[in-house]
């Protein structure tokens, strides 16, 4: 999977509806229907329209009607929460087992919090802390070009040094280095002056997409959108949900929505090469969320192909991109939780304790590369190998081999316990 990350090096602002109330709004991330036409026009600034038949319309085709795929883009900090989650409305107390519930995962939710009594609402989509947003009211231009009398609006933009990140999915790792090529890109309206952004595109390295797909232990599927998804029903009506078509040839097995959270939103377009708007169709906003049932158990390498994918209509326009399991605020319960799965990796290296009183000459070494370690060294975790194999008491070479299955996070805190003593 590899990442986009767009900076701004001017001020910006997303999304082009005017309100009716002179407003010129901007979006706090960069849908990947944006992403999209941003690099559209940075290649066609460069190419200019290529006729059919040519290798440069080949590649104009590979880009942007089918070899891509372009996520959403967001600020680090913020995601969207998908329609199924619940939270407090009211400040959650210490004392509270939860403070969130996704019902695609738990089934039905309380309409209360059973411990403070706060009604449990629906959360705002996309969470994370506000960008700064600049609003600057001038005088309205009518479509004669003249300044009408009286009549004010305002745009709002984002600021300069703005990060937004988001996937970036290619057939060919040849196209993602023609689209690194093509920056800096400009996004949003006014792109004389605004939205110029830099362009980075990095190898996340693990070669797998976002854990996107999650399976419940009743092996049921949730899905979530990331960005609005474009469903048809057979009838080539708009729908809400998946086609259980869809669903069974990308998973293999016959699959359909047995629970879904989803609302309705506009979804416009530009035809990319054109440069003109696409007629309005109606889509399912990102968080939408479904519960599916598949009549046969589901490979892992299939559930990342259809990460690899997304669901539905207009994909590679930047539909249909799926979101990894939410991360909700921890209650009481996820915290003794948390507490208790930290006293058991401390449990499990307990032999590592008595090494400062029984051997101290080399406590400080082996701490050193335990510490090592969990920062990713990759020869710290071969010294801690060997000194495995070689150990006095084979408890001490036990724990050891426990403390290197541990993940970098884990590694990380049991090294700074073992310090502490
Ligand atoms: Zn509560």
């Amino acid at each position: 999977m590899n990442e986009l990350v767009l900076t701004l090096r001017q001020p910006a602002q997303i999304g082009d509806r005017a309100r009716e109330d002179f407003v010129l709004s901007t979006l706090e991330h960069v849908p990947g229907t944006v992403v999209r036409g941003a690099f559209a026009a940075s290649w066609l600034a460069r190419n200019g329209v290529s006729a059919a038949g040519t290798p440069e319309r080949a590649e104009f085709l590979r880009l942007f009607e089918g070899g891509v795929r372009f996520g959403p883009l967001l600020r680090p900090g913020t995601e969207f929460l998908p329609l199924s989650v619940v939270t407090h409305k009211y400040q959650a107390k210490e004392t509270c087992t939860e403070v969130e519930f996704d019902r695609a995962v738990t089934g039905e939710a309380p309409l209360r919090c059973p411990d403070c009594g706060s009604p449990l609402d629906q959360v705002k989509v996309l969470r994370g802390d506000r960008p700064p947003v600049r609003r600057r009211t001038s005088v309205s231009i009518g479509e004669s070009g003249v300044a009408r009398r009286g009549v004010l609006f305002t745009r709002e933009t984002l600021e300069v040094g703005q990060e937004f990140r988001g996937s970036l999915v290619a057939d060919d790792p040849a196209l993602l280095a023609v689209l690194a090529g093509l920056g800096p890109v400009r996004v949003g309206g006014r792109r004389t002056t605004h939205g110029q952004a830099e362009v980075s595109i990095r190898d996340r390295g693990d070669g797998r997409p976002w854990p996107a797909v999650q399976r419940r232990d009743d092996g049921m599927l949730v899905i979530r959108l990331r960005s609005p998804g474009i469903f048809t029903d057979p009838q080539g009506r708009p729908s809400r949900a998946p086609d259980p078509a869809e669903l069974s040839e990308v998973l293999g097995t016959s699959a359909h929505v047995v629970h879904r959270w989803t609302r309705w939103q506009q979804a416009g377009g530009w035809h990319v090469a054109s440069g003109l708007p696409k007629p309005a169709e109606l889509a399912v906003v990102a968080g939408s969320t479904y519960v599916i049932s598949t009549e046969r158990t589901v490979s892992d390498a299939v559930l990342d192909g259809l990460s690899r994918r997304g669901l539905g209509l207009r994909r590679h326009e930047g539909f249909g991109d799926l979101a990894p399991p939410p991360v909700l605020k921890p209650g009481r319960g996820a915290r003794e939780q948390e507490e208790r799965r930290l006293r058991a990796l401390m449990d499990a290296v307990a032999p590592l304790r008595g090494v400062p009183i029984r051997f101290p000459e080399y406590w400080p070494p082996l701490l050193a590369a335990m510490t090592a370690h969990a920062s990713g060294d990759p020869d710290a975790a071969r010294r801690l190998r060997a000194v495995a194999g070689t150990s006095p008491d084979p408890a001490i070479g036990a724990a050891l081999r426990k403390f290197l299955e541990f993940s970098p996070q884990d590694a990380a805190y049991v090294a700074g316990e073992l310090e502490q003593r």
